[in-house]
C-alpha cells in the first residue's frame, strides 16, 4: 500500500508514520530526515537545502523530488511505503503522478495552529537516532538524553518560535492546498490529532484499514 501523511509541521506525521510503518511493515520515507542527514553529511544536496531549512522555508521542489525519486526506487519500497513530509506542494504531488506512482490513501492529521506552537516549542529530537520527545508531554527519562540510544535530545533549529510561525505560514500557503487536491481524487481521510498519541494512532490505523 502506498500512503501519504499530510499535516502541519508538528502535527505528529513522523510519529504516526512510524506506527504505520511498523504495523504494515512498509518503510517510512521522511524527506525531512533525509534532508537533515544530507546536511549533517555535508553532501551537495545538503548544502543546497540547509539555508532553506534553517529559515523554515521549503527546499526547492526539484531538489526534494530528486531525493524522493531515488528513495522510492530502492528495493524495500516494492511492497509499498508511507510518505511523511512529501508531497508538500502541488507540483510535488504532480511529480509523483508523473513518476507513475499510485497513491492508495492520503491521511491528513489536523491540529489547530495554537496546539502546533506549543508542541514544537517543547519538542526535542535525538541528534543521533532522530527519536522525538516533548519536554512536557513526553519527556525523556533523563533530561536532554535520548531513552533509545543515549544521544543528546536537543531543540531543532527550526523549532525556534519565530521560525515556527514561518513554517506554519508556509504550510497554509503551499501545503494545505493538497488537502483539496487529494479530496478531489477521493483519497483523503482527515484524522483529528488527539492529546493522547495512542488515540491518534488508533484513528490513523482505522483510516488506513478503511
Ligand atoms: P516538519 O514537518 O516538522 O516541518 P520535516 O522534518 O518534515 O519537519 O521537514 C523539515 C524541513 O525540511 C522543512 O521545513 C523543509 O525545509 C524541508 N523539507 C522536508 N520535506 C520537504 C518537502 N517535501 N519539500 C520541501 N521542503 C521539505
Ligand atoms: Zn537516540
Amino acid at each position: 500500500m502506498n500512503l501519504i501523511l499530510l499535516g502541519a509541521p508538528g502535527a505528529g506525521k513522523g510519529t504516526q508514520a512510524e506506527v504505520i510503518s511498523n504495523t504494515l511493515n512498509i518503510p517510512q520515507i521522511s524527506t525531512g530526515n533525509i534532508l537533515r542527514a544530507a546536511v549533517k553529511n555535508g553532501t551537495e544536496c545538503g548544502l543546497k537545502a540547509k539555508s532553506f531549512m534553517d529559515a523554515g522555508a521549503l527546499v526547492p521542489d526539484e531538489v526534494v523530488i530528486g531525493i524522493l525519486k531515488d528513495r522510492i526506487a530502492e528495493d524495500d519500497c516494492k511492497n509499498g511505503f508511507i510518505l511523511d513530509g512529501f508531497p508538500r506542494t502541488v507540483p510535488q504531488a504532480e511529480a509523483l503522478e508523473d513518476m507513475g506512482v499510485q497513491i492508495d490513501k492520503v491521511i491528513e492529521i489536523s491540529v489547530p495552529d495554537e496546539d502546533i506552537k506549543a508542541r514544537l516549542g517543547g519538542r526535542r529530537v535525538c541528534e543521533s537516532c532522530g527519536a522525538t520527545y516533548h519536554i512536557e508531554f513526553n519527556p525523556p527519562k533523563v533530561e536532554g538524553k535520548c531513552d533509545k540510544c543515549g544521544g543528546n535530545a536537543v531543540q531543532r533549529k527550526d523549532d525556534a518560535p519565530e521560525t515556527v510561525i514561518d513554517r506554519l505560514k508556509t504550510y497554509h500557503e503551499a501545503t494545505a492546498p493538497l488537502v483539496d487536491f487529494y479530496k478531489g481524487k477521493g483519497k483523503l481521510t482527515t484524522v483529528y490529532g488527539q492529546s493522547e498519541v495512542s488515540e491518534t494512532s488508533k484513528l490513523v490505523l482505522e483510516a488506513v484499514n478503511a
